[in-house]
Parts: C-alpha cells; sequence; structure tokens
C-alpha cells in the first residue's frame, strides 16, 4: 500500500492568515502530498518576544483557520522539543512517532535559497523531498533543479502577519485576509490590539 504523503509548513503564524492557508490548501489538493500538518514554531526563549503571542493563542488560530479543512492539520510538535528547535530534528521525532508516513518539507523559493546553511542541510536534501512555490522576487538558487525538490506555481498573495498585526494595531479591517474564524476571535481576544 503506498504511504501516506505529508508535507510539513512550518511558521510562527503569528497570525496566520489567508496567504498560508491558499498555500496550505494548494499543496494539500494539487500535488502528490495527502495532508499538510502546520507546524507552529513556539518562541525561542532566547529571543525577545516581541510581537510574537503566546504559542497556544497561536496554534488555536491556525486550528481556527484550519476547521474542518479536509487533508490540513495543525502540529504543535516543536513545543515540546528542546529550543531553538531544528527542522533536521524535528523531522527526525516526526519520523520516530510516525513511522507509517513519509514526510517533506514545504517552503518558498526565499526559504529554499537559504537551505543550504541549515544544520544538516545535507541530510535534509538526501532523505526528504522538498515541495517548493515559486515566489517571483526570489528565484530559489540552484537547489531549484535537486532531485529531491519540486517547485510549483501556486497561487500567491501579497500579504504577511506583520500586514496583518499592523492593521489590527491601527483598528484597520484585516476581513478577507484572515479567514473568518480568525477575525472573528482576533476581535474576541484583543490579541495584537496594543
Ligand atoms: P511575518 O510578517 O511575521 O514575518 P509571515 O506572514 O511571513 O510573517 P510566517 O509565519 O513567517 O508568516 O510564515 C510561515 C511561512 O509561510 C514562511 O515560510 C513564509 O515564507 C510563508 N509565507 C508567509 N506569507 C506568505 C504568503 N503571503 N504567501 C505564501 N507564503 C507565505
Amino acid at each position: 500500500m503506498k504511504r501516506r504523503q505529508i508535507g510539513l509548513f512550518f511558521g510562527s503564524f503569528n497570525p496566520v492568515h489567508t496567504g498560508h492557508m491558499i498555500l496550505a490548501n494548494y499543496m494539500a489538493t494539487q500535488t502528490s502530498l495527502d495532508e499538510v500538518w502546520m507546524v507552529v514554531s513556539p518562541q525561542n526563549p532566547f529571543k525577545k518576544p516581541g510581537s510574537l503571542a503566546r504559542d497556544h493563542d497561536r496554534l488555536h488560530l491556525v486550528e481556527l483557520a484550519i476547521g474542518d479543512t479536509p487533508g490540513l492539520r495543525a502540529s504543535r510538535i516543536e513545543f515540546d522539543l528542546p529550543k531553538p528547535s531544528y527542522t533536521i530534528d524535528t523531522l527526525a521525532v516526526l519520523r520516530d512517532k510516525h513511522r507509517e508516513y513519509d514526510f517533506s518539507l514545504i517552503m518558498g523559493s526565499d526559504n529554499l535559497a537559504s537551505l543550504p546553511k541549515w544544520k544538516n542541510a545535507d541530510i535534509i536534501l538526501r532523505d526528504y523531498r522538498i515541495h517548493v512555490y515559486r515566489r517571483p522576487e526570489y528565484p530559489g538558487g540552484e537547489l531549484s533543479t535537486h532531485p529531491g525538490v519540486t517547485v510549483y506555481d501556486a497561487p500567491l498573495m501579497h500579504l504577511s502577519a506583520t500586514y496583518i498585526r499592523n492593521c489590527i494595531r491601527d483598528g484597520r479591517s484585516i476581513r478577507y485576509l484572515v479567514p473568518e474564524a480568525v477575525a472573528e476571535e482576533l476581535d474576541k481576544s484583543g490579541l495584537y490590539r496594543t
């Protein structure tokens, strides 16, 4: 039987927005992946939290964004790992915990260009497939032609979590920029308002 293919989409999701969800859904439905897990990065204890919301609040927003969307799942796996977490270590833990699945990575071409600097980049490239969405302003570098890398032209939204946070801080509307359930929760909780 074919093993279930899981793509990991890492992010701080501070907060999750429609740009993330378009990508996650594209990867879960238009590629060979069966599922996309949105892995919420925990706070790094060596960094000032700044405007980073608490781990559980960001996770909750990702869960609300996903709702009952088929093929998407929120993961809190890194909350319980030594911090800061390195992708190679998270991959090893997931592989060990879910031996019935094949894990791969999802990233933008901007991140692909810097992958050679990651911890154990050679092992990541040897052992895991990488699904890359093209960001027109970032060519992705020589790894774009690596046999383990597949590049997709996914629909992109020009949007960042920073922009969402600024809107909330300034009292501007975030309707359609985040899923409706996320907008409601942000409104109710007052997160990012100050
Ligand atoms: P911030 O503005 O706080 O830096 P962000 O919107 O870039 O946040 P992250 O949580 O860092 O959000 O994003 C998680 C992943 O999603 C990253 O790999 C990032 O490159 C990617 N990403 C962010 N925004 C978009 C977007 N609009 N379209 C596609 N990918 C995105």
